[in-house]
């Protein structure tokens, strides 16, 4: 098995995330003012426009791929009052050679060395145009609007009503996600991990309140490319920068990747 890692480049998927219905990434109730709303967005501390942490979006692509997989050995990193438990595998090794590992990283336990995702996943910031149109809505929140909930106490039937804040339907974030590929044997496997993580992040829920509507996401991709370390040291280049239309015709990258395999375990013939 391979132990050093190495990087043989990149896989950049990007394009929209769409709101199909409103969405609430809640942020921390801290440093709010008196009379401020109960469940407010996670905003741009320099812009105030609502963003999608990658890490939430990250997270959630890691539990319904490991539910997918049926992963087990779980491990508990809540705390006693919230206990959580996801599945890491316990070192390096293992991590290497497991789907779910591999694509989200691992953190050692007992002495066990950390595996870094291979899957980078930016922050997601409103597109231009739906900054535009945001803009001009009128709900006496920044490119927010808020809605009442009322929950109702299950024991006591009491109404305890709140107002929270999403970000309307309709509302679209630029993503991208970066895979690194480190081992060519793994890449394809990887790749439609991701996509299936994704397709089925579709038909789940983004953010909070998931059970009533809210957080209806549609990933629309709008390129791939693909991109081997040749390719970034030449920057004229653009063999090895494909960019397609859908992830089905993902198949030229994976041969992009093995063509360059293949290259480096011949020798270069010297030049004249
Ligand atoms: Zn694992």
């Amino acid at each position: 098995m391979q132990t050093e890692r190495i990087l043989l480049g990149k896989v950049i998927i990007s394009g929209t995330l769409e709101c199909l219905t409103g969405l609430h990434i809640g942020a921390s109730k801290e440093n709010m003012e008196i009379g401020a709303i109960d469940s407010p967005v996670v905003r741009d501390p320099v812009t105030r426009e609502p963003y999608i942490p990658g890490s939430s979006l990250k997270g959630k692509l890691r539990a319904l791929l490991e539910k997918a997989l049926c992963l087990i050995d779980r491990r508990d990193i809540g705390t006693r009052n919230n206990p959580v438990k996801i599945h890491v595998c316990e070192d390096a090794a293992k991590a290497h050679n497991c789907q779910l590992c591999r694509i989200f990283g691992s953190t050692g336990y007992n002495g066990g060395k950390n595996f870094p995702a291979r899957l980078i996943v930016r922050d997601l910031r409103l597109t231009a145009e739906s900054r535009d149109k945001l803009e001009d809505i009128d709900t006496g929140l920044q490119y927010t609007e808020w809605k009442f909930e009322n929950a109702i106490d299950r024991i006591t039937s009491a109404a305890n009503p709140r107002q929270l804040e999403r970000v309307p339907r309709g509302a679209e974030f630029d993503f991208e996600l970066i895979y690194n590929v480190e081992d060519v044997n793994q890449m394809k496997e990887d790749i439609e991990n991701i996509k299936l993580a994704i397709s089925i992040t579709e038909a789940d829920a983004l953010g909070g309140h998931g059970s009533r509507g809210y957080g209806k996401v549609k990933f629309n991709i709008k390129g791939i490319a693909g991109k081997t370390i040749e390719g970034f040291k030449d920057k004229t280049l653009v063999i090895g920068n494909k960019t397609i239309d859908s992830v089905e015709r993902i198949k030229d990258i994976y041969e992009l990747f093995q063509n360059k395999k293949t290259e480096s375990q011949t020798p270069v013939a010297a030049s004249t």
